[in-house]
């Protein structure tokens, strides 16, 4: 590329013009030779060119002065009157005539004028002459982008212009240079304006996103002043359509300082006049007229009408909502010179997109306050939210449950206004939800804003936009506090009234079981004083003891059930279960002998230890071989097992005794539950083993079962975990 930047400042004395010349033109690669060939003449002492032949520095000159006028810059030479001396084939172009013309004439009367030159308005014609008395005092000028007509065309100069001194250093006139900068300038604009192109978009979109509260009307006149303004369009606009697309208003317009609005006049037009641009509209493409005057005559009256309005160009395109066409957006041009490229088009496709969008919203937010308003005064909560989980309605009930008012609400972010627990529910679980399904339903903790905890029932729905996009959630809150501050009543109460029922049934069947041994106390006590014969008196001496150890186990083991229902804290330490149960069996030998029946036992070897409380356990395995044992008839056996299975140990009994009849088995376990009807005492039960069993098998953190057929036999197991 040119080089200004080599010549300036520089002035330079020449001996011989055509070599000044090529000098100039150091930037071409061509020329670059010359250059240093006139460099190297200057240089060499004037004893050598006297010895150059003449006939060949003419030569050299008439070459020289033919790469100049073939040259595409531009070059002239004024003298210090200001008229052309030499102006080359290319400067001589611009004014559609030959450099001969020129020659001995001033700029103004060579035909430049204020009109052919645009560039900086204190230019012009007053502005060349300016710069060239400047460079006769001895200044180098440099004028970029400098605007002129050529042929009906606007092209861009960057022109330099350079004193020409003599050998006794006067300044004798003007050298002046300019190249042609236009396709360069093109394609700069292009860079600069798509940059400002994307920086405009994403402006624009950020700024109509982001609005958390916005009014729609100055949202949309601003957006299209932007665009207006970045394009330099003289009118920007929006026009409505009839839902039958059979007339067509203006709704919103921005104009440039210089144009007339004429929304006032643009209402409920036909729009049969402009057939052709609306079946492009229906197909949903745009149009662009880049320039109105070459309209077709089969557009005749369009063209009248647009001339009449001085629109000179036009791009236009279809809105739509969904698939129905609702309206167009357009730009209008009243300037002759205005050329707009495709990416005009492109950027008044995004703005149109982002409208729509807006006006979903806008839409959207209007039915939404709506239904608020209707529901404005119901006492549960609405609030409506965008996608951002910004708030955009807040009624009266919201402004009770939470305690805020609708100005404070509006605009902020709901989960920062209002704090929800979600210990119990997964946030994370509830939103997907809501994405996929679009509605959520569920009990929440949220916090007033006092702090007070408040038990809501949430009803969430999306809403959603005309293609069925979701764009915000309305959600309605419903107090149940008060529901689940009675329902904890209730339960609280049920959970009482179990108690004081247990409470009563123990009561009476201790009272039950009570007052039978304490009648046979009496009785024998009775017959006893009346006996005489002593071996009578052995008899219910006999009866007495059986029966005040039936009480006193009776009474131990009310004991172990009230401890165990305090909550008593059992200490654990880890136990071998084989040697234990090998313990007590060993101590029923004596008693099985005597009552004639058979204990076996097998132990499965190396069972991991397991954490227990050794009175509690032996109280509960001792329990359910006494069982067994006394449940067992004469002659029979008890198998007593010990066996691993998985992190667990098993104990098992299994006897074959008398069984337990199905209907009877989910009773087994609970307190003075006995199978037999009579629930007579004459086996020394007090009915409490079972229920002492299971709570402490449970402290323990294990589980008992019970397998039983009437006639065949029962087998209880016991499964406790072993030590981890
Ligand atoms: P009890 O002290 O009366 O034995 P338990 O709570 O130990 O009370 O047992 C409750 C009831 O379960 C017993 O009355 C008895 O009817 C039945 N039962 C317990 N173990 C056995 C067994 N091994 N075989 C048959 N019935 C049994």
């Amino acid at each position: 590329m040119w080089q200004p930047s080599i010549i300036l400042g520089q002035v330079i004395t020449y001996s011989s013009l055509d070599l000044f010349l090529v000098g100039l033109i150091s930037g071409s690669t061509f020329l670059a030779g010359w250059l240093l060939h006139a460099y190297q003449t200057k240089a060499k002492p004037p004893q050598e060119n006297l010895f150059r032949p003449e006939k060949a520095l003419k030569k050299e000159t008439v070459l020289l002065r033919d790469i100049i006028n073939k040259s595409p810059d531009l070059i002239f030479i004024k003298n210090p009157q200001l008229q052309i001396t030499f102006a080359n084939t290319a400067f001589a172009n611009i004014l559609n005539k030959t450099p001969e013309e020129l020659y001995g004439k001033t700029d103004s009367e060579n035909g430049w004028s204020d009109e052919a030159v645009y560039g900086n308005p204190q230019k012009g014609i007053a502005g060349f002459e300016k710069d060239d008395k400047a460079v006769l005092s001895g200044e180098v000028i440099q004028n970029f982008n400098i605007r002129i007509m050529y042929n009906g065309k606007v092209r861009f100069l960057n022109t330099i212009k350079t004193p020409i001194q003599d050998e006794t250093g006067t300044i004798v006139g003007i050298l002046g240079m300019s190249r042609d900068i236009t396709e360069q300038k093109r394609l700069e604009d292009i860079q600069i304006y798509s940059s400002q192109f994307q920086q405009l978009v994403t402006n624009l979109a950020t700024e109509f996103i982001n609005l958390r509260s916005f009014n729609f009307d100055i949202g949309v006149n601003h957006m299209l002043q932007q665009i207006g303004e970045f394009i330099g369009a003289s009118r920007t606009y929006i026009y409505q359509f009839s839902d039958t697309v059979d007339t067509a208003s203006m709704i919103y317009e921005w104009t440039s300082p210089s144009t007339k609005p004429q929304i006032d006049a643009q209402q409920n037009l036909s729009t049969k006049i402009f057939r052709i641009t609306f079946d492009k509209f229906k197909r949903g493409e745009e149009e662009f007229i880049p320039s109105v005057v070459d309209l077709p005559p089969s557009r005749q009256i369009e063209k009248d009408r647009l001339l009449e309005q001085g629109i000179y160009a036009r791009i236009t395109l279809p809105l739509f909502q969904g698939d129905t066409l609702i309206g167009s957006m357009g730009f209008h041009a009243t300037k002759i010179d205005s050329n707009w490229a495709d990416y005009t088009v492109d950027l008044l496709k995004i703005v149109a997109e982002i409208y729509v969008n807006l006006l979903n919203r806008k839409q959207v937010g209007e039915k939404i306050r709506h239904h608020a308003s209707l529901l404005a005064n119901v006492t549960d909560a609405i609030i409506s939210t965008d996608m951002n989980m910004i708030i955009t309605s807040w009624n009266h009930g919201a402004e009770r449950l939470y305690g805020y008012s609708e100005d404070e609400a509006i605009g902020k972010v709901f989960p920062e206004l209002v704090r929800t627990d979600y210990s119990e529910r997964h946030q994370d679980d509830i939103i997907n939800e809501f994405f996929t399904k679009k509605q959520w339903k569920g009990e929440l903790i949220r916090y007033h804003r006092d702090g007070t905890p408040i038990h809501v029932l949430v009803s969430a729905s999306g809403v959603l936009d005309a293609n069925g996009d979701m764009i915000g959630a309305v959600s309605v809150n419903h107090d149940i506090s008060e529901r689940k501050r009675s329902e904890k009543q209730q339960r609280e109460l049920t959970l009482q009234n179990e108690r004081i029922q247990l409470l009563e049934e123990v009561i009476s069947d201790l009272s039950h079981d009570i007052k039978t041994p304490l009648t046979s106390i009496q009785l024998s006590l009775y017959m006893l004083k009346k006996q005489s014969d002593p071996e009578k008196q052995t008899e219910y001496l006999n009866r007495l003891e059986q029966h005040v150890k039936h009480l006193t186990k009776l009474v131990e083991d009310i004991l172990t059930m009230t401890r165990l229902d305090k909550g008593a804290k059992l200490v654990f330490k880890p136990l071998d279960m084989n040697s234990m149960v090998e313990g007590i069996t060993n101590t029923y030998q004596d008693v099985l002998e005597m009552k004639n029946k058979t204990m076996q036992v097998e132990f499965s070897p190396n069972l991991d230890p397991i954490l227990a409380s050794e009175t509690e356990l032996r109280r509960v395995f001792s329990n359910l071989i006494e069982n067994a044992i006394t449940y067992t008839p004469p002659g029979k056996a008890i198998i007593v097992r010990t066996y691993s299975d998985n992190l667990e140990n098993i104990f098992e009994v299994e006897d074959s005794g008398i069984g337990i009849d199905e209907k009877d088995l989910p009773y087994i376990f609970n307190r003075f539950y006995r199978a037999d009807k009579a629930r007579d005492t004459s086996k020394g039960g007090t009915g409490l083993g079972l229920a002492i069993v299971k709570k402490l098998v449970e402290l323990h953190g294990g589980i008992i079962t019970v397998h039983s057929q009437i006639g065949e036999g029962s087998t209880f197991s016991v499964k406790l975990p072993v030590q981890e």
